[in-house]
C-alpha cells in the first residue's frame, strides 16, 4: 500500500505531481474529519486515509493486496438489516454510474457496539467518461444516531400518551402573533385535523371561544400572563358541528425578552366536556336547594351557593370578596360566639355546629343552624351547610312557652314554678338560704264571673297578674297556681320581709278599682322554707293554712305562719 497520496485526478491539470493544492488536500484528507477510501472499478484500494482504516478497524495492511469485493464487514441498514456486497455504494456507484448521498450504514465491529456511518459515494470518470475509480467518505454518525434513536423513541411515547389521553398541543409566538394547534387540538373540536398548519392569531383564537365567554377569557389570559409563568382556563369553543365544547388549556411561558415580555407560550389542550357537565349537574342541585352549601380553604372562599342569599338578604359575591363578610350579617349578640367558634374549627380539624340569629338588611331575623365539616386539613378545606331554622325555633318556641307559660295571664305555670320550688328547697335545706312562699286568693270571685261573665272574669285575672309582677323583683318566681290563686317564691327573702311585700301585694289589688267590675280584694297566707321541710308540699300546705285563716279572718288580709 503506498503512502497516502492525492489521486491524479483531483490535482489542478497543468500542476501536475506535487502541487500546492495536492498538499493541502493531502493535509484535509489527513485531519481525520472524514474516512476517505478510493477504489479501482476492479476493486482494488488505491488510497485509504488514517480515518477510514480506523472507522473501520481494518489492519492498513489488509487493503494493500485485497480488493473490496474481498471484505468481510458485516454492514447492515440502520434497521440491521444486512446489506450484501452488491448493494454497497462501492457497486452501487460502479453499476449506475451515479453518486451515492447520505446512505446510512451500521457496521459490527469486532469488540464492541455497531458503528454507525453516513456514506457519500461518487465516480471519478477519466477522459473516454468511463469510470476510473470510486471515491467514498465515511463519517461517524453513531453519537447522532443513538440522540436520534433516543429522540424517536421519546416521540414515540409522547405520541402514545397523546393518542391514549387526547391532550392536543398549542404553541404562539406572542411578538409575531402567531399561534398553531396541533392534529388532536382540532380534532377535540371534531374537526379533521387539517387545521393543524393554518396560522391563529390571538383575534382568531378569541372568536373560537363562546361570545358569553370571550370578554372574560381575554381578561384572564393577561392577568395571568402577568402573574406568572403558567396559564389555566376552561373556555367554551365552537366545534365543527356548531355546538360548544368545553376545553381546558393550560400553558407555560417558554421564553421571554430580557425585559421579562412573554415571547412564546406553549400548552396542552384537554376535552374537559364530561367534568363540566358533572360540574354542572352539582351546581344545579346546590343552586336549588334551599340550604346554604360552601366550601372553602382557609384564606379563600371557593364556593357558596345562592341560598346565602335568601338566607342572608346580601349578594354572593361580597361573600367572594371578603369570605369574614358573612359576620357582619350575623346578631351582634350572637357574633362574637360564632366567629370563635368559627375560628377554632379553622386550625383544628373539629366540626363546628353552631345556632345564630341572622339580622337581615331589612331587619327582619332569620335563626340558623350553621355545621362545617374539615374535608381535607392538610389544604385546610372546609365544607359547610346553613339551614334557615327561623320556622322551627318558632314552633320550639311556642312548645317550649305552652310548656312553662300560663296562657291567659302569662306569668309561669305550676309545673315551671314546681322546679324553681324545689330547687329553693334544695338551697335551705342544704346552704340554709332564707326563702319565703306567698300564697294569694282573689276574694268572692265566684261573684265576679256570675255578675260580670266568665270574660269578665279573665280580664281580671290577667289585670290581678299584672299588679302583682309590677310589685316583685326579678329573683322572684309569680305564677298561677290556678284558678284564681296566685303564688309567689321569694328568695333570700326571710319570713318578716315577705309579710311585708305580702301586704304590698294585697294594697296593689284593692287600692284601685279594676275597670268594670270594681274593687276587688285578695288574701294571703306567707310561710318560710324551712330546712326540716321534707317536700314543697309542706311548705305548700302551711302557706294553704296561713290563706285559710286570711279568709275565716274576713278576708282581705295577710296571715303569716312562722312554723
Ligand atoms: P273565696 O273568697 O272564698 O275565695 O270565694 P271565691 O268565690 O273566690 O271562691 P273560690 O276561690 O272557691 O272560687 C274560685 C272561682 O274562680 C271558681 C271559678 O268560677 C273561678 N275561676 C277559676 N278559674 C277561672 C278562670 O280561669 N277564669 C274565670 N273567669 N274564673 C275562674
Ligand atoms: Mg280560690
Ligand atoms: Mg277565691
Amino acid at each position: 500500500m503506498r503512502e497516502p497520496e492525492i489521486p491524479r485526478e483531483l490535482c489542478v491539470p497543468e500542476a501536475a505531481g506535487r502541487c500546492r493544492q495536492c498538499d493541502d488536500l493531502e493535509q484535509v484528507f489527513r485531519t481525520n474529519l472524514f474516512g476517505v477510501l478510493v477504489i479501482e472499478p476492479d476493486g482494488r484500494f488505491a488510497y485509504v486515509n488514517d480515518a477510514a482504516v480506523d472507522l473501520l478497524q481494518c489492519s492498513r495492511e489488509l487493503f494493500v493486496n485485497s480488493r473490496y469485493h474481498d471484505q468481510n464487514w458485516d454492514i447492515a441498514d440502520i434497521n440491521g438489516h444486512s446489506v450484501p456486497c452488491e448493494d454497497q455504494p462501492f457497486a452501487k456507484v460502479m453499476a449506475t454510474g451515479q453518486p451515492v448521498r447520505g446512505a446510512e450504514y451500521a457496521i459490527a465491529l469486532a469488540d464492541g457496539p455497531r458503528r454507525y456511518l453516513r456514506v457519500n459515494a461518487a465516480p471519478i470518470r477519466g477522459p473516454n467518461d468511463a469510470i476510473e475509480r470510486v471515491v467514498i467518505a465515511l463519517e461517524d454518525i453513531s453519537e447522532s444516531f443513538h440522540a436520534r434513536r433516543h429522540l424517536e423513541q421519546v416521540y414515540e411515547w409522547f405520541r402514545l400518551a397523546q393518542e391514549a389521553t387526547r391532550f392536543g398541543l398549542w404553541q404562539w409566538d406572542v411578538d409575531r402573533d402567531r399561534g398553531q394547534w396541533d392534529v388532536v387540538s382540532w380534532q377535540l373540536l371534531g374537526h379533521d385535523g387539517d387545521q393543524a398548519s393554518t396560522v391563529l392569531t390571538y383575534e382568531d383564537w378569541l372568536q373560537l371561544i363562546h361570545p358569553d365567554d370571550r370578554e372574560a377569557a381575554s381578561h384572564e389570559f393577561r392577568v395571568q400572563l402577568q402573574s406568572g409563568d403558567s396559564l389555566s382556563q376552561e373556555l367554551r369553543y365552537r366545534r365543527a358541528d356548531g355546538r360548544w365544547q368545553w376545553i381546558q388549556h393550560r400553558g407555560k411561558v417558554v421564553s421571554r425578552t430580557p425585559e421579562g415580555q412573554p415571547l412564546m407560550i406553549a400548552g396542552t389542550h384537554t376535552d374537559v366536556q364530561q367534568l363540566k357537565e358533572a360540574e354542572e349537574r352539582l351546581r344545579q342541585i346546590a343552586e336549588s336547594i334551599e340550604e346554604v352549601v360552601w366550601l372553602r380553604t382557609s384564606d379563600a372562599l371557593l364556593y357558596v351557593n345562592r341560598a346565602y342569599e335568601r338566607i342572608w338578604g346580601r349578594s354572593r359575591e361580597l361573600l367572594y370578596a371578603d369570605p369574614s363578610g358573612y359576620l357582619e350579617g350575623v346578631h351582634p349578640d350572637d357574633r362574637r360566639r360564632v366567629e370563635t367558634a368559627f375560628a377554632r374549627a379553622q386550625q383544628t380539624p373539629v366540626a363546628f355546629d353552631e345556632t345564630y340569629r341572622i339580622v337581615r338588611p331589612d331587619g327582619t331575623i332569620r335563626w340558623v343552624r350553621a355545621r362545617s365539616y374539615p374535608v381535607d386539613h392538610e389544604q385546610g378545606r372546609t365544607v359547610g351547610t346553613i339551614v334557615d331554622i327561623t320556622d322551627a325555633k318558632k314552633a320550639q318556641d311556642i312548645l317550649e312557652r305552652r310548656a312553662t307559660i300560663d296562657p291567659l295571664t302569662g306569668l309561669w305555670n305550676r309545673s315551671q314554678f314546681d322546679i324553681k320550688f324545689r330547687d329553693a328547697l334544695d338551697r335551705c335545706r342544704r346552704y340554709h338560704s332564707p326563702a319565703s312562699l306567698i300564697l294569694l286568693d282573689i276574694d268572692h270571685f265566684k261573684r265576679v264571673n256570675d255578675t260580670f261573665g266568665h270574660d269578665v272574669g279573665d280580664a281580671v285575672l290577667r289585670e290581678i297578674a299584672r299588679r302583682l309582677g309590677a310589685i316583685l323583683r326579678s329573683p322572684d318566681a309569680l305564677a298561677r297556681w290556678g284558678g284564681e290563686e296566685f303564688v309567689a317564691l321569694l328568695p333570700e327573702t326571710n319570713i318578716e320581709h315577705a309579710a311585708g311585700i305580702a301586704q304590698r301585694l294585697r294594697e296593689c289589688v284593692c287600692s284601685r278599682d279594676v275597670e268594670t267590675v270594681g274593687r276587688i280584694t285578695a288574701s294571703l297566707g306567707v310561710t318560710a322554707l324551712r330546712p326540716d321541710d321534707p317536700t314543697t308540699r309542706a311548705v305548700l300546705r302551711r302557706a294553704d293554712s296561713a290563706l285559710y285563716r286570711a279568709k275565716a279572718a274576713g278576708r282581705n288580709q295577710v296571715v303569716t305562719i312562722y312554723a
